[in-house]
Parts: structure tokens; sequence; C-alpha cells
């Protein structure tokens, strides 16, 4: 026992788990009220008369497998954002607790935590340095209050890795103090592995996975929360019992077979090439200053006149993302890899901006 549960809210450590309809496929169901025949539009396997198996447990051991954990140390849900939320619901009091951000970041963390009331302290990631982690301002910075600690990694929108010295410095730091809850939504197309393998040193780290970005599932809503057991066994008592459905449990399933699982691979190598091809055809374009180097499979572009940029995105068919209104960016945009061929119509339609 690492006693980080002492972390968590009170109430939730309390809580008995919602008593779900037991879970045999050897026996009939007869227990949960729901219909014995199948709609004629059903084209599971499984069947969607059925509740699904709540944490199906071919998928935990399946994920569990793909990243390199036990099954103990995996919960599914509805994409990472589930994760994301069932976190800061779980750890941080309303109007008492805090959260952690080194902005510019993916939003979410924010959000989750005005849902729950909890306060945001924000240490800006170092844009002279490439948007490099502070770790001392974080670690400085975090307070009795402070639960959880997001790094995003690769960060969502800069695109950069945070550097590995400086998330041990985080994680030994907040031993025994706070979460520390990396975000790897990016990490398949990143040049350094993902750091899995330090939480059996830390029980107090969390990693958040998808299957969102580099297995094209963003449509099937699955993601993972990898830590400890005992946060693991927090997060299954708070998650709603059949929160992942019978469809997505079975297209995680097909894609993870080894063939598919290949061809996946070899997008993800696709990709990275295409970003690096898009990153020098998109920094000759008069109205682009910068383009920062990638890790993940979007690119941040900084120009003289974003907003003629979006438009001419527009004019074309293309949608970019503006992220101006983020601290540090009040000239970028943020560019989703495409396939070749909407990447040569972004560049087109850029190109006579
Ligand atoms: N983390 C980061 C950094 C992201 O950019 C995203 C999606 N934009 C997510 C998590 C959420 O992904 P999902 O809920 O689809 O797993």
């Amino acid at each position: 026992m690492s006693g980080i549960l002492e972390l968590a809210r009170p109430e939730i450590r309390a809580l008995a788990p919602y008593s779900h309809a037991a879970w045999d496929p050897a026996l009939v169901r007869l227990h949960a009220n729901e219909n014995p025949w199948r709609s004629p539009a059903d084209g599971t396997r499984g069947g969607l008369n059925r509740y699904p198996e709540p944490q199906s447990s071919e998928l935990i051991a399946r994920l569990a497998t793909l990243y390199g954990v036990r099954d103990g140390q995996v919960l599914v849900g509805r994409g990472s954002d589930e994760g994301i939320d069932l976190l800061v619901r779980a750890f941080c009091v309303a109007g008492r607790d805090s959260i952690l951000v080194c902005p510019p970041t993916f939003a979410m963390y924010r959000f989750a935590a005005d849902v729950q009331g909890a306060a945001v302290i924000e240490v800006p990631l170092l844009a002279g340095s490439g948007f490099a982690l502070d770790a001392e301002a974080v670690v400085g910075r975090c307070d009795g209050t402070t639960k959880l600690v997001f790094l995003c990694s690769p960060n969502n929108p800069t695109g950069n890795l945070l550097d590995t010295e400086a998330i041990r410095e985080v994680v030994e730091a907040l031993a025994g103090r706070a979460l520390v809850v990396l975000d790897e939504a990016y990490v398949e197309f990143a040049a350094r592995p993902s750091l899995v393998p330090w939480l059996e040193r830390h029980p107090h780290l969390v990693i958040l996975r998808t299957l969102s970005k580099a297995y094209g599932l963003a449509g099937a809503r699955c993601g993972a929360v990898l830590g400890s057991p005992e946060v693991i066994g927090l997060l299954r008592k708070v998650i709603p019992p059949y929160a992942v459905t019978v469809q997505t449990i079975e297209s995680v399933m097909d894609a993870l077979e080894p063939d598919r699982l290949a061809e996946s691979q070899v997008q993800v190598q696709r990709l990275g090439l295409e970003r690096e091809r898009l990153r020098a055809r998109l920094a000759l374009i008069p109205l682009v200053s910068k383009v920062w180097p990638s890790e993940a499979n979007f690119l941040l572009v900084e120009s003289s006149d974003a907003g003629r940029l979006l438009e001419a995105g527009v004019r074309g068919g293309l949608l970019v993302r503006d992220v101006r209104r983020q601290p540090g960016l009040g000239r970028c945009l943020r560019i989703t890899v495409g396939t070749p061929e909407q990447n040569d119509r972004l560049l087109a339609s850029l190109e006579v901006a």
C-alpha cells in the first residue's frame, strides 16, 4: 500500500461500488431486464440487446498487453477524456482542491476542473525554450490543495515531447503529495517510447493512452487510464458500469488483431513522413513565420496573419484549428496532418492566401 488513496476524496474512498447485474456468460440472462431478442439492425457479435460486460475482461487484457502493464493497472473508458473527468471527480473536493496544468496545453484538464469546481493552477511551458516543462516551478507551485498535476507529452497543441528528466524531477518530487497524470495521447507518433515502464516504481503516476489517434478509432471512443491497482480500483468505483459499449469493445478487439495492428503501425509511419513533408512545405508559405517541430500528428504554425490562413483553408474546403486564444499562441494555428492529397489541397489553398 502506497497511501496514494489518501489524496482521494474521502467520500469516494468510502463509496460502495454500484452493484450491476452479475456477469456470467455461461448462464441465460433473466436478471437484467434486457430484451431476449436482438434488434434486426444489430450487426454485432455479442448482441446489443445485452448490456456489455462492465470493464470487459477481454478488452482490459488486450489493452494491458498492448501497453505492457497488468490487467489490474487498466481502466477503460470513453476516450481518455473520460479518464481525465474521473480523475478530477475522484480526487478533487469541490471548492477546496486544485489541479495544476502547464499551458498552452489540452483544454480538457481545465474543463474537467471547472465542472468539478476545482481550482486550476497554471505553470506555463517555457515558450522561449521550445515549450519546455518548468519542473522547478511546477513542484514549487503545488500546495496542499493540489491533487493532480497534468503533463501532456507530446503536448497538444505545441507538438513537443516534454524532457524526460524534467518529468522525472516532477514525478520524484511529488511522491506522496499529488498524482502526476501524464497524457500520452500522441506518443505513438513520437521518437521516444512511452514512459509506461515508470508505473512500476511510481504508484502516484497515472498515464493516459487512447485508441483515438494512432489506431484511428476516435469515433469508437476508447481510452485507457494506466496506473497503480489502487488508483484504478478507485476509478472503477466511479465510472458508470456500462460506459464502454458492445460496439466499442468489438471494434477495438478487431483493430488490435495482429495484422490490423501492423497496418496501423504502417499508417503511423506514413503520417510521420507526411508530417515532415507538410512541415517543410508550410515553412515556404509567405504568410507562415514559423512551423514548430512536432512529435505528434499535427503541426503548430505561426503566421503574421493567422486569420487570413484560416479563411483560405475554409475557402479550399479545409478546417484547421485556431489556437490564438491559448496563452503564448496569439498568432498560431494547429494543423492536423491529413492524407497526402488533403495536405496538398491545404498547401494549395494557403499558398494563395
Ligand atoms: N489528450 C490529448 C492531449 C488530446 O489531444 C486528446 C484529444 N484531442 C485527448 C486526450 C482525448 O482523446 P480521447 O478522449 O479521444 O481519447
